[in-house]
């Protein structure tokens, strides 16, 4: 009963000073005692156990079954090279699986949040993972609470517990020893749950459970990465199951056409079931999702982490890209540059300090402000550590003057105020200091302080105050109002009464350089037809010259204020955002409505976010995207992806690599869909026109789930098209045989089907005797020159299926511009392709197993000249796109 124990206690019984938290050998021997602070790993799926789940599916039993009827009637070779061939797929699909499953595992490494602990004497940030009992965890509004902690310390903390108590309403928290024993958990006021998010305030707390041992690890599992099914997975699970309807449909309309020839009932089964084996592309699924996963690691490469796979592919539709200004589009380095205080703005370089009106700016900007700089490391907000280096530089240490100056309240700073208050004891007295946004303070001031004395602020010099302001603004400068007031007793310590009757001090301008890379990106979304929005709590004069120089912005009228905003309906914003690049001193909740208006419009919306409010944006947003550095948890939790470099520029670049993921993937299918129309052509010509059965099921299965597969993954991994960001966004409802791709699909598949159906037939020309092609006699074929002619189809399906890999690559440029050897995995796995096919028809013992024959060189020649003829095709059609077609 930790509540029920006073400070001491608990730290004592955890063996922590209060004023250093632990040192780092004894983090190390309680981490060996403890172990990590995380929940027992859930069970990962063991091999065999992913073994099985390859083999459970319709189709694999279809297989089965299959394999036992040739088992049955004494085809015992084909029996066993089906059950070779699941076997060997089944192994692909587990190494893929486990590839997949790593590189989550990776993922959840990186998604998991961090907490700020004071060792010795320090203050740092740590993974969460490695908080040890009796450490002591600073929280912080935005973070979730790293394990379950006596509170030494609170100041209006609130805490949301609903992952534990259910309850949504944040609690209050306060550090004061409860002195009985028995409380249920959501009465626990001075502890902060494990799991739990701080929204408001902030506090000091000692770690009493970590793990398995905190409340929420008794009752609760992990929270695990979304592993959620992409849209285009779920569209090829429909069409996997259309594809299987279908092959089932025109099997039995094979099987009932050559019964109705009179053909062999057991022959014609045989022939059925080799027409769904050559008709559905069995390792679509595996293909596709090992694509995702090895996308999602280059993603992490170029610093975007995806935290809920669909959202890869949203990102090929981006539209729109909402933004926020500070540290994302600007290098968050902020340096005050310029102070405007008595009437006149002076450089911070050369400062008249005579007055005791300075002083006072500097103190304030140092006494309330929660920014640290020691010589090991400097932390927090940047904007306050600029002030804390300003005043530093003209001699205002922090540490001195809060000593002077002891804090004793403090109303904390949130981006819908926009505003800090804190007050600190002056002997019998308390100094109140207030720093915020302009509009925020001067509606609360009443004096300003000139030549040391406070004189009653008028309309004049308010409209000076604020031409100041924009003076600033207008350079791009960051614009913090300053004020202070004194009061003589605790009653005052309510917001309303403190933040009153203000004495205005000054203004501080600081700069914050836009990012170098920033410029070029926005330039790229704009040939990549995606507009950049920026969303900033900032000032609207700053905003717009920041957005200027930026490219984002052209025209002050394209800014729009979040107060503008509060008076437009929403058919209203939908029409204005049309035309509205910036959105300055907008609060979270407009974020919302930025959104929806966006979307309304048919957009697709990409919305950057970072604070505790900005969840319900991000997930609003089609692709919410959080800052890994700066962020909060909170809003890391609601994204779709987390930045790790807080950088506009990885938007861009994951947009990028979306699209290419996506563009990859496309191909895969496209590839694998219309090799398998090539089978089913070959197929179903034959026996229609009432011909032998040009392959056997084991010769399509053979293709299908071994000589096409290396290829079909390998374009999955086709290098970046350097060209992708110059088209426009695809559209989210657009299928994959959008743009021409389903003709192809098609027209290849044809295509490939009769040149290997031509072969088959040159094969029967060549070895019955026959006078030409056309005085065959199908009828009556003998054996042997079947297994010749059926060799010279499956070689040349095999191989014209292998060189048409090729042909996907791109759709417009020719081989020779992308290079051959720019996808080395293609070449060689069509090089192992080619190797496995010449093996199996070279080696006797596997010749007979597949009943194949070996073939003359001339056949070789035959079958490789007939292959190459779809790349020969693709390249002319590629050719005649060049210069016909603009798109
Ligand atoms: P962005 O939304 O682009 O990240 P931002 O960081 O300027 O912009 P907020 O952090 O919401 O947005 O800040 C809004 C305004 O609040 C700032 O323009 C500034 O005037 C004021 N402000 C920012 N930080 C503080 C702070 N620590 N204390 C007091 N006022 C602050």
């Amino acid at each position: 009963m930790w509540y029920a124990k006073n400070v001491q206690t608990v730290a004592s019984e955890l063996d922590v000073d209060l004023e250093t938290g632990l040192s780092q050998k004894e983090v190390e021997k309680r981490l060996d005692f403890y172990g990590a602070n995380e929940f027992k790993e859930y069970k990962k799926p063991t091999l065999m156990k992913l073994f099985f789940d390859q083999i459970n599916s319709l189709l694999i039993y279809i297989l089965l079954v299959s394999a036992f009827i040739f088992f049955i009637v004494g085809e015992i070779s084909d029996a066993i090279i089906i059950l070779v061939v699941i076997l060997v797929n089944a192994c692909i699909g587990v190494i893929q699986e486990s590839k997949a499953e790593q590189a989550l595992e990776e993922l959840k490494k990186i998604a998991t949040p961090k907490a700020v602990v004071k060792r010795e004497g320090i203050i740092k940030e740590v993974p969460s993972q490695q908080i040890v009992p009796g450490d002591i965890v600073i929280v912080d509004a935005g973070r979730y609470i790293p394990a379950d902690l006596r509170l030494i310390e609170a100041v209006n903390l609130k805490i949301e517990e609903s992952s534990l108590t259910g309850e949504s309403v944040p609690v209050e928290k306060d550090a004061t020893t409860l002195d009985q024993g028995g409380i249920p958990l959501a009465e626990q006021r001075n502890i902060a749950f494990m799991s739990t998010l701080a929204t408001y305030g902030r506090g000091v707390g000692i770690v009493v459970n970590t793990g398995m041992n905190t409340e929420i690890g008794k009752i609760a599992s992990m929270l695990e990465i979304s592993k959620d099914t992409t849209p285009l997975q779920k569209k090829l699970t429909e069409l996997g199951k259309t594809l299987g309807i279908g092959s089932i449909i025109v099997s039995a309309v094979i099987f009932f056409i050559g019964f109705f020839q009179g053909r062999d009932v057991l022959d014609m089964f045989l022939i059925s079931v080799s027409l769904a084996v050559a008709a559905i592309p069995e390792g679509l699924p595996a293909i596709v999702t090992i694509v995702l996963a090895l996308g999602v690691e280059r993603m992490i490469k170029r610093r975007a982490v995806v935290r809920k796979l669909p959202a890869v592919e949203t990102l090929g539709s981006v539209s729109i890209i909402c933004s926020d200004k500070t540290g994302t589009l600007t290098q968050n380095k902020m340096t005050v540059t310029k102070i405007y205080t008595g009437d006149q703005i002076f450089p911070l370089s050369s400062p008249v300090l005579e007055e005791p009106i300075y002083a006072r700016i500097f103190e304030a900007i140092s006494l309330c402000n929660d920014a640290v700089i020691t010589k090991h490391e400097t932390t927090g907000d940047p904007t306050e550590i600029a002030l804390l280096e300003a005043a530093k530089k003209l001699g205002y240490d922090k540490q001195i003057l809060d000593q002077q100056y002891k804090r004793v309240f403090e109303i904390a700073f949130d981006s819908e105020r926009k505003m800090m208050t804190t007050v600190h004891q002056n002997n019998d007295r308390y100094l109140v200091m207030i720093k915020g946004a302009l509009e925020s303070i001067l509606p609360l001031t009443s004096y300003v302080m000139k030549n040391g004395e406070n004189i009653r602020c008028e309309s004049k010099m308010i409209e000076k105050i604020n031409e100041q302001a924009n003076k600033m603004a207008d350079e791009a400068l960051r614009v913090l109002a300053v004020a202070f007031k004194e009061v003589d007793c605790e009653t005052m310590f309510t917001p309303d009464k403190l933040e009153k009757d203000l004495i205005f001090l000054g203004l501080v301008g600081m700069i914050d350089p836009p990012r170098d890379e920033v410029k070029q990106s926005i330039a790229q979304c704009k040939n990549a037809g995606i507009k950049t929005i920026m969303i900033t709590g900032d000032n609207q004069k700053t905003a717009f010259a920041i957005a200027k120089e930026l490219g984002i912005a052209k025209e002050q009228p394209e800014t729009l204020s979040g107060s503008e905003l509060d008076r437009l309906s929403d058919t209203e914003l939908r029409e204005k955002v049309k035309f509205t690049t910036v959105f300055a001193r907008v609060s979270p909740e407009h974020k919302v409505r930025i959104v929806k208006a966006f979307k309304a419009n048919g957009h697709i919306v990409a919305m950057t976010g970072d604070g505790v409010n900005d969840a319900p944006s991000l997930k609003q947003a089609d692709v919410g995207v959080a800052m890994g550095k700066n962020g909060t948890d909170v809003a890391k939790m609601a994204a779709d992806i987390i930045l790790t470099d807080d950088n506009f520029a990885t938007i861009v670049s994951a947009v990028e690599e979306g699209r290419n993921i996506y563009q990859n993937i496309k191909k895969s299918i496209i590839f694998l869909l219309s090799s398998n129309i090539g089978g089913i052509v070959l197929l179903f010509v034959a026996i229609f026109l009432g011909w032998p059965a040009p392959l056997s099921a084991i010769h399509f299965l053979w293709i299908n789930l071994l000589t096409d597969t290396l290829p079909a993954i390998a374009l999955g991994l086709d290098p970046n098209d350097p060209d992708i960001m110059k088209q426009k966004p695809r559209s989210i409802k657009e299928t994959i045989f959008a743009g021409g791709s389903g003709a192809f699909t098609l027209l290849y598949g044809v295509l490939i089907g009769l040149l290997s159906l031509f072969a088959f037939v040159a094969g029967l020309d060549a070895y019955t005797g026959s006078q030409s092609i056309f005085t065959i006699d199908f009828k009556n074929v003998d054996k042997d020159a079947l297994i010749h002619a059926q060799t010279m189809a499956f070689i040349t399906l095999s191989l014209s299926r292998l060189f048409h890999s090729f042909n996907l690559r791109h759709k417009k440029k020719a081989l020779t511009e992308i290079g051959l050897f720019s996808n080395k995995f293609l070449l060689l796995a069509v090089i192992i392709g080619i190797a496995i096919q010449v093996i199996l028809v070279n080696v006797p013992v596997l010749n007979k197993i597949f009943e194949i024959h070996y073939l003359t060189a001339i056949d070789w020649i035959f079958a490789i000249t007939l292959s190459i003829v779809p790349i020969i095709f693709s390249e002319l059609e590629k050719a005649w796109k060049r210069v016909f077609v603009i798109n």
